[in-house]
């Protein structure tokens, strides 16, 4: 066996000299160009770039409609608007999550119940949803977590049995397919979001899709303060002036030159996903031999669409805690991250009244977990700094097993 390497925490030489991120937008000239042409046109916001952009997506994903909010925040607050959610309504979801899945819930003022996930895949288990029915139970709101698509067909069983309405939170999941079907066709509604570290970006930005009508009538009213000028809507229409508020809503809009910035980053997704999807396979080799570590499971008959690579940390060959391996990760350069803490354990939740010990699955997945670098904008150097990386600090704290 080598000599270990010493630790740049223990003040040894980094993997890196220079600190890489876990995620980072790619952007080029064609964006650049495609944004100073809206600021050169009449319209920066409220024109044509929205609507192209809105089709782009909805073609892509194979949904009828698409509609553009300024945060995927904005756009799932404005889903469980649309989908009727008030208070004393209960909407099952994962705390698998970033909060915004759950808050949006809270926005409403429907109550969240947090369904444990499934140890294997990290998303959210069917089986648990079914043990948390109620009356009161209105809708789910689905994660595909780091990209995988959730188990649907079980899922949108126990929906139609229950009469629940499907939201599904795929921030992370623009391109992931689910039995040959593009996510963004599957639930009632779907959220992407375009934050700079997800798949495309609009700087700020969000969207939904949804082949429903009359989700998608409501989702235009609550995107803009809840005014309507269409005047087949118009309930005393009084002239060309005129304009109703029906609904209350709010200034949830994306600008044109956001809109202008998606449609162009959208033309580069395959070769994103491809370099995404290479990068993981490269991550899954070279870690499948490392006994300490855990790789993502993969479902069958589905295609991720890899916004996080996330190892487990197997507790039981390694003889130091998550945090020391993450802080020697970080030493070493490697921007490592933890997605995430789940949403019920926060004060905010606490407060609420949730408790430790509601999802044991994700709870305990939680202290196990670490979030390596994974972005096209990534360089095969890069990818191979963090493999050296992670063997490096895996070797060093692994329990010798002779
Ligand atoms: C990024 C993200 C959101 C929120 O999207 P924003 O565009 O940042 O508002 C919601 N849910 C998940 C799972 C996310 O990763």
């Amino acid at each position: 066996m080598n000599k270990k390497e010493e630790l740049a925490l223990n003040g040894g030489t980094p993997i890196r000299d220079s600190y890489l991120p876990y995620g980072k937008q790619w952007i080029d000239n064609e964006d650049i160009k495609a944004v100073t042409d809206v600021l050169k046109s009449d319209f920066i916001t409220t024109g044509p770039a929205i609507s192209q952009f809105e089709k782009e997506i909805a073609e892509f994903v194979g949904a009828k409609y698409a509609v553009a909010f300024s945060s995927g925040t904005a756009a799932l607050h404005a889903a469980c608007f649309a989908a009727g959610i008030k208070e004393n309504d209960e909407v099952i979801t994962t705390p698998m999550t970033f909060a915004a899945s759950s808050n949006c819930i809270l926005y409403v003022g429907g109550q969240p119940v947090f369904a444990d996930i499934d140890s294997k895949t990290y998303n959210i288990s069917p089986e648990s949803i079914k043990s948390l029915l109620t009356e009161k139970t209105k809708a789910i709101i689905t994660v595909d977590f780091t990209g995988q698509p959730a188990e649907y067909d079980e899922i949108i069983s126990l929906a139609k049995k229950s009469g629940l309405i499907i939201i599904d939170d795929a921030a992370h999941a623009l391109g992931a397919t689910y039995k040959d079907r593009h996510i963004g066709s599957i639930g009632d509604m779907t959220m992407f979001s375009f934050h700079p570290v997800k798949h495309i970006t609009t700087g700020e930005g969000g969207i939904i899709t949804t082949s429903n009508a009359d989700y998608y009538e409501k989702l235009l009213l609550f995107r803009s303060h809840g005014i309507t000028r269409d005047s087949l809507k118009l309930k005393n229409n009084q002239g060309p002036w005129y304009y109703e508020m029906q609904e209350l809503g709010y200034n949830y809009r994306m600008t044109d030159i956001q809109a202008a910035l998606g449609s162009s980053q959208l033309k580069k997704l395959n070769t994103f996903l491809k370099k995404r999807r290479e990068y993981a396979k490269k991550y899954n080799d070279a870690f499948a031999e490392i006994d300490a570590l855990i790789t993502p499971y993969q479902q069958h008959e589905c295609n991720s669409s890899w916004h996080l690579y996330i190892v487990r940390l197997d507790m039981e060959k390694l003889n130091v805690n998550r945090k020391e391996i993450f802080k020697a990760l970080q030493k070493e350069n490697i921007g490592v991250n933890v997605h995430y803490i789940p949403v019920h354990l926060h004060p905010f939740y606490q407060k609420l009244g949730y408790r430790k010990g509601l999802c044991p699955q994700a709870e305990k997945l939680y202290e196990e977990i670490i979030t390596l670098p994974l972005f096209p904008a990534m360089s095969e150097q890069d990818l191979h700094d963090v493999i050296a990386g992670v063997k490096k600090v895996i070797s060093y704290y692994s329990i010798d097993q002779r």
